[in-house]
């Protein structure tokens, strides 16, 4: 195992998903509760690289700060990934990208690979007219900014574990 410190910082509005992402990746499931708990929480998890090394993760989620945007610098100091989250079904967290990604800049390392998700896809396939957000115009903020891009379901685990991977990689390729 690498001694390097691989941390990842989650971002995006309240209510987009980042706690349910967390808790899909690195437990497989949905929380337990939707309950804001106190202070920064982060999960750590084992990676196995592609060309079978392994390395360490932290991965850091904000636990309800965001809602009133007092989220420390300490939260994202040392970050070398991030994934901006929004909520496809809610334009609001779209717009709100821009400044999320200003404030990673402040204060995570000048490398940080940034991954933007588009959650909840669940819902527009159960509700027609719920999205309110297209892919192209995700794809289209990921390329002008640089992003990785992906749209995902945490409630349903599509396309979180590959995100991850894919950020992962891109990350230790960068170290
Ligand atoms: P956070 O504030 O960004 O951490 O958001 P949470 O992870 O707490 O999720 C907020 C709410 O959105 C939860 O009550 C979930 O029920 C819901 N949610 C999260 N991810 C999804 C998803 O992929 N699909 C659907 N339908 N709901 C989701
Ligand atoms: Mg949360």
């Amino acid at each position: 195992m690498e001694d390097i410190n691989y941390k990842i910082v989650l971002l995006g509005d309240a209510g987009v998903g980042k706690t349910y992402i967390l808790n899909q990746y690195v437990r497989g499931q949905q929380p337990k509760n939707n309950l804001p708990t106190i202070g920064i929480e982060f999960a750590t998890k084992t990676v196995t690289l592609q060309d079978g090394g392994k390395i360490q993760v932290s991965i850091w989620d904000t636990a309800g700060q965001e809602r009133y945007r007092a989220i420390t610098t300490n939260h994202f100091r040392g970050a070398s990934g991030a994934l901006l989250v929004y909520d496809i079904t809610k334009e609001k967290t779209f717009e709100n990208l821009t400044r999320w990604m200003e404030e990673l800049k402040t204060a995570a390392n000048k490398d940080v690979v940034m991954f933007l998700v588009g959650n909840k896809t669940d819902l527009v396939e159960r509700q027609t007219n719920s999205r309110k957000v297209t892919k192209e115009e995700g794809q289209l903020f990921a390329t002008k900014n640089q992003l990785f891009f992906e749209e995902t379901s945490a409630y349903r685990g599509t396309n979180i574990a590959s995100c991850f991977e894919k950020l992962i990689e891109e990350m230790y390729i960068r170290k």
